[in-house]
């Protein structure tokens, strides 16, 4: 009874000291430069010495809302260059957060024009300017994609004039503001400098989307597919034989269908009908990753993404004995292959 009274009175007078020490401007002080430090400084996540094909996803979600998380978005590092393929709301945000450098990111790729892979470009348009672009941003997409951009455009040029004239010609050039559209081939190398890299843009099936694609990227022997927004078609199952990582979009049509019985507006139950014919089910993206060979199956654009333990265990429940090495992606999950290894470490960045 002695030794604990000693011991909740220490554990007392450490709280108290801490208190009392977080009233001291000096101390408030050093912690906050520390913290600050680590807010503007902390690059390095990204750009590590281990030659590697990393993935960061920066967008695990669909369109229909799960709180924390960004729309599609998924970064891929090979060697000192990024690329990023859709960008959803939210996820420039979280590029922000996990202080991309923008100088390194060779190029965004849009997998299709539904607003959830394309909504954050004006704001990736900023950061990159802010971070010292040397020229227009980089966009490859689909056919169609110079008038998205030419939009954003338009919709921008007195942001873009603004902040030209206030932060001057040297921080934010005019010259480099708006964007570079480069129309996708289906399979056609997207033509790129990053030694050893090859992106490979395959068409898929997600009508009425009249042009939509995945990509197959290998870098060094490593291999990733992103599927993209598609139904089973297989597509995504002949670019993916043997490849490390498959990251595939899927529908669980079990929970969607419980969301309908639930539901009680009509235009909600027309659209929860409406996508469930033109996406991958869960269980058919197992088959996929099972009948390619794939070593490793992330989910991301989940619908509707699981908000917690007993909801993903019954999104996943049709992959029981069928295919077991799956991931479900969170926003900043991260994915590091290295080069002249089989090695695929799956973490959370910070
Ligand atoms: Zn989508
Ligand atoms: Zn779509």
């Amino acid at each position: 009874m002695k030794k604990l009274l000693i011991i909740l009175s220490s554990v007392i007078a450490i709280y108290l000291i801490g208190l009392l020490g977080l009233n001291s401007h000096a101390v408030q002080d050093r912690l906050l430069n520390t913290g600050l430090q680590n807010i503007v400084n902390n690059t390095d996540q990204f750009l590590d010495k281990q030659d590697s094909l990393k993935i960061v996803v920066c967008g695990s979600r669909s369109p229909l809302p799960s709180p924390g998380r960004a729309e599609a978005c998924i970064l891929i590092e090979a060697g000192d260059d990024i690329y990023i393929f859709d960008m959803g709301n939210g996820s420039a945000n979280n590029l922000q957060q996990y202080q991309v450098p923008w100088t390194n990111v060779k190029a965004v790729l849009i997998t299709h024009m539904h607003s959830d892979h394309m909504a954050d470009l004006p704001d990736a348009h900023l950061q990159s300017w802010i971070q010292g672009r040397n020229s227009p941003l980089k966009v490859y997409g689909p056919e169609g994609i110079n008038l998205v951009t030419k939009g954003f455009e338009l919709a921008y040029s007195a942001d873009y004039q603004y902040r030209n004239e206030h932060h001057g010609e040297d921080i934010l050039p005019i010259n480099v503001a708006g964007f570079n559209p480069i129309e996708i081939i289906d399979n056609e190398l997207i033509a790129n400098d990053t030694p050893g890299l090859e992106i490979l843009p395959f068409v898929v099936d997600h009508h009425p989307v009249n042009s939509a694609y995945g990509f197959k990227v290998s870098y060094k022997g490593r291999t990733v597919v992103i599927s993209g927004d598609t139904i089973h078609d297989g597509s995504v199952e002949k670019y993916s034989q043997d490849v490390d990582l498959l990251i595939h979009s899927a529908i669980s049509i079990d929970i969607v269908e419980r969301m309908r019985k639930v539901n009680t507006m009509p235009q909600l139950d027309k659209i929860l009908f409406d996508i469930q014919d033109y996406h991958t089910t869960i269980e058919e993206a197992g088959e996929i990753a099972r009948d390619a060979n794939v070593k490793h199956l992330l989910i991301y654009h989940s619908i509707p993404t699981p908000q917690n333990t007993v909801m993903e265990k019954v999104f996943f429940r049709p992959l029981e004995g069928k295919f077991e090495d799956y991931t479900l992606s969170d926003d900043g999950t991260r994915v590091v292959m290295p080069v002249e290894t089989n090695d695929i470490i799956i973490d959370q960045i910070n």
